[in-house]
């Protein structure tokens, strides 16, 4: 067994249900084959475990590990390629470059940059978007065996409307898909998720084959994208000849409580119903929305409507994978929305980028630091001096120091990283990979 000790604080009931931040500034935690035996104020829980070791986390904050739920994994290498719109963005910067894992070997190499990225940042848990090829995403699957990182992830599927080589047919789609599934889904902490691109690049027939693959493979999850740009949501619309985007996978019933669905910038509220009816859960990426011009996400519409909401790096057209970014990010789009915005809280962030994340993900052993749960986690100790540091030993409470650190902490302030009680190894990224 094993005690760890620090500043911890966790969201174990939602803030958007009137859920408050829970912390301690000297908690113990005890873990036992990666499970949260017990806790409580440190000094108390010591005497119950004097033999027990003690990892003393001095300084800084102890959060549970974060859990992303849309990030590309083909897309480690185009982050930062400004200047564009979402269409044009694909076909000048993303898009390219996913061709480019048609080879096994480079693929390979792009998923250890990928994963140990991921880790670096603290996340513990994604959902990722994986690649076209076949071979690419067996790499990211084994990549994510080694870190011991919890993903779930698929194949890409697209039949029309996009470049050649990254196109199939909805009886490839099937046995690929299907193939893949069988190779991974449930391996280990893999999980599968069925995910065509989205509704632009896929026909009735590709989208009826994912159906099919869900239905084959329980336990499998879906994952796409939906009204991220208004320009797309017109050509979806007229493609299929549906009043809405949802509708154009809610009617191959792919739609439900392993659903994950990319962006929801622009959603009727029609759509908003039917979404929460499913309890299917949005990833909203809001430094990619930003970046792309998207439009500024409507979280109050979604909360009010009941529709599960969690956050995502999405990669290459945000900023990275630090979800501490992206929870600043969501705060600064409702402060920008104004009276329509979402009143959101240093707590608030905190669970976006946790609890709600492992809700979406059906994953309800983690997300918090509760006793029962698996011990997953993320240490951040500022460098002393610093400027989060600074502010952090001026916090005047808990939900002061929580908002210092979605608005000062990064990656490089992630000290450790533990899933299921075991320390990720962090790549040294000094070493680059052709
Ligand atoms: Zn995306």
């Amino acid at each position: 067994m094993t005690i760890f000790r620090g500043a911890v604080f966790d969201t174990p009931e939602s803030p958007f249900a009137g859920g408050r931040l829970r912390a301690s500034s000297d908690e113990g935690i005890v873990v036992r084959d990666g499970v949260i035996e017990a806790r409580g104020p440190f000094t108390e829980l010591r005497g119950a475990h004097r033999d027990d070791d003690v990892v003393a986390l001095d300084g800084g904050l102890l959060l549970p590990g974060f859990v992303d739920t849309h990030v590309h994994f083909p897309q480690v290498r185009v982050i930062g390629g400004i200047g564009l719109p979402l269409l044009e963005w694909l076909e000048r910067r993303a898009l390219p470059e996913e061709g480019r894992l048609a080879d096994p070997a480079y693929a390979a190499r792009v998923a250890a940059d990928f994963v140990s990225g991921l880790v670096a940042a603290g996340t513990t848990a994604a959902m990722v978007f994986g690649s076209h090829f076949q071979a690419a995403v067996d790499a990211l699957f084994e990549s994510a065996a080694t870190a011991g990182l919890r993903v779930t992830s698929g194949l890409v599927v697209s039949d029309r409307n996009l470049p050649a080589e990254l196109l199939s047919t909805p009886e490839r789609a099937y046995e690929e898909s299907a193939g893949a599934a069988r190779r991974w889904h449930g391996v280990g902490r893999a999980r599968y998720a069925v995910t065509p691109r989205f509704s632009l690049s896929s026909s009735d027939a590709l989208l009826a084959a994912c159906a099919a693959v869900l239905d084959d493979v329980p336990g499998a999850f879906f994952t796409s994208h939906v009204n991220e740009n208004l320009q797309e949501i017109e050509q979806v619309t007229r493609l299929f000849q549906l009043s809405t985007y949802v509708a154009t996978y809610d009617r191959h019933g792919l739609l439900g409580r392993r659903s994950v669905l990319a962006h929801n910038v622009h959603p009727g509220d029609d759509e908003l119903a039917t979404l929460a009816a499913r309890t299917a859960s949005i990833a909203h990426c809001p430094t990619s929305n930003a970046a792309l011009g998207s439009g500024l996400f409507p979280l109050a519409r979604h909360v009010h409507q009941g529709v599960r909401v969690a956050l995502g790096s999405d990669v290459g057209a945000g900023s990275g994978f630090s979800l501490l970014k992206e929870g600043l990010q969501a705060y600064y789009t409702q402060q920008q929305l104004g009276a329509d915005g979402y009143a959101l809280w240093p707590a608030h962030l905190l669970h976006l980028a946790t609890s709600a994340g492992a809700a979406a993900l059906d994953l309800p052993d983690v997300g918090h630091l509760s006793v029962g749960q698996r011990f997953d986690a993320v240490w951040l100790r500022p460098a002393p001096g610093s400027t989060y540091d600074v502010a952090l030993r001026h916090a005047s409470g808990p939900d002061d120091a929580l908002g210092k650190t979605f608005t000062l902490g990064t990656t490089a302030d992630v000290a450790g990283v533990w899933i299921d009680g075991e320390p990720v190894r962090l790549v040294d990224r000094r070493r680059p990979t052709g």
